[in-house]
């Protein structure tokens, strides 16, 4: 997954994509960056591996001049981890610039590269991403938002972008929907964030969302706008919802996270209640707004058993399973004076590949707790994502593999119970149609794209 943002009017706009880029840390942590245009037109990028303040240090900001910027944060499969791979991607061609910033996932990226080398392109990293650029350099046509319709035709997969050329920045999102992508304003400034807590930060206010097959330009003469693509039937990621997006911000046309989680932790209250338990408590920080939920729903006391260091990356992140599996104790530490001779509700948003829960379930027991019922506000993941979310592939999913019985055996819980998908659908904002629940159901909107070996081609966001 990623976090992209965009400035066009502001004196020092990378200041502000920096600033930007803080609230989307979450949604990548292994490689940042940012493009700066100044008056000129000349483009400087600069990009570094790691958080926002190790690969974007303040003496690299002073040397990002100008009024348009547009900024990256990334996480990658394992393997494709590299400096090459961060965005955003920035090249220069007979027209000037192209600076392209993507989340999201093209499903058909291995054939439109094929393509192209097949006609002589040359490829400088293993990103999807890179496919759009050359693209758009090929394509003919003069305006801006002509040569980015040119591009995204033929297009298959989740995209939300910004793209920057001459005085030009532009916004699109994939007729579909699947990421969330936020126009905010700031006096004469335009914004754009894929999350709302994004534009909070630097004080601008949420104008709008981008629009599924739209392209927003934003020149020297102001915003407007072109419906570039046919919009298809809306696949927004349920799972942003979930687990992704941070509760403080309003995603998919104003649905607000919090909301969201606390409705499905009520949800999943009400489907898989636990008689027997004394108290509920959420893994920290994704599942505190559903545990908040189920507290409310079953009257059962809502405590803080658990502790995150907040100094450590996500457990998720780390590229390989050796530092998955070191990093569960780094990162939680198990309160005895809630949880001993206790039976305990432990709320979590998601199990992936069941390595974290299981470590967590041994701390939990580990302080005392007499029984440990397990409650997950979504249900089992039993598939891949090929639109962005970086989930391993089925071999790794625990879902995918054992039934929840054998789960729960596994992870060593009394029990365990998960949301169901209809419970899923019908507490997110706006629902239950027009979401993509693919991971979950199995029901994949597109073909499933000929090389999902990430590793090879790497996963453009
Ligand atoms: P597991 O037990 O599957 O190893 O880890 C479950 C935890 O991973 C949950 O707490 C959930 O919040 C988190 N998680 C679920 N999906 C993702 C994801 O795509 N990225 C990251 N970093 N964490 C995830
Ligand atoms: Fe989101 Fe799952 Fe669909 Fe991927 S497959 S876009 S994670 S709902
Ligand atoms: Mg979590």
């Amino acid at each position: 997954m990623c976090g992209i943002f965009g400035v066009h009017g502001a004196p020092d706009a990378a200041e502000l994509v920096h600033l930007g880029l803080y609230s989307l840390q979450h949604r990548g942590q292994e490689s940042a960056g940012i493009v700066a245009v100044d008056q000129n037109g000349t483009a400087q990028a600069h990009r570094g591996m790691g958080l926002i303040s190790e690969a974007l240090t303040s003496g690299v900001l002073e040397q990002l001049r100008g009024d348009l910027a547009i900024g990256h944060t990334r996480y990658s499969t394992a393997g494709s981890s590299t400096i090459e791979n961060a965005q955003p991607v920035l090249v220069r061609f007979r027209g000037g610039y192209i600076a392209l910033a993507h989340n999201g996932n093209i499903v058909n990226a291995t054939e439109l590269r094929r393509d192209l080398e097949a006609q002589g392109s040359i490829f400088n990293s293993t990103m999807d991403s890179e496919v759009l650029v050359h693209r758009m350099a090929r394509s003919q046509a003069e305006r801006p938002e002509d040569r980015l319709t040119d591009a995204l035709r033929g297009v298959e997969g989740a995209y939300s972008l910004l793209v920057a050329t001459g005085d030009t920045l532009m916004a699109a999102r994939d007729p579909r929907g699947w990421r969330p992508l936020a126009i905010g304003t700031l006096g004469d400034t335009f914004v754009f964030a894929s999350e709302t807590c994004a534009l909070d930060i630097v004080g601008a206010t949420h104008l709008r969302d981008v629009q599924p097959g739209e392209i927003v330009i934003v020149d020297r003469q102001g915003l407007r706008s072109v419906q570039a693509l046919e919009p298809l039937e809306s696949r927004r990621c349920v799972f942003e919802y979930v687990y992704f997006a941070r509760p403080d911000s309003r995603i998919f046309g104003g649905g607000s996270v919090d909301r969201a989680r606390r409705a499905l932790g009520r949800a999943l209250g009400r489907e898989q209640p636990a008689p027997t338990a004394d108290l509920v408590f959420g893994v920290p920080d994704s599942a505190n707004a559903a545990a908040l939920g189920y507290a409310e729903e079953t009257g059962l006391p809502l405590e803080l058993a658990l502790i995150r260091n907040h100094y450590v990356g996500r457990t998720f992140i780390q590229p390989s399973q050796q530092g998955r599996n070191h990093k569960v104790k780094v990162k939680y530490n198990a309160v005895r004076e809630v949880l001993e001779g206790k039976s305990v509700v432990m709320i979590d948003d998601s199990i992936v590949r069941g390595t974290t829960t299981r470590g967590l379930v041994h701390l939990v027991r580990a302080a005392g707790a007499r029984e440990v019922h397990m409650r997950i506000a979504s249900p089992p993941v039993t598939g891949p994502c090929y639109y962005g979310i970086d989930t391993p592939s089925r071999e790794e999913l625990i879902a995918a593999n054992l039934s929840v019985e054998e789960i729960a055996r596994h992870i060593g819980v009394d029990s365990l119970g998960y949301l169901s998908l209809e419970g899923m659908l019908a507490a997110v904002p706006d629902g239950p149609h027009g979401f993509c629940h693919a991971c979950f159901s199995g029901d994949y909107p597109t073909a499933p794209p000929t090389d999902p070996d990430k590793l090879r081609f790497g996963c453009g966001c």
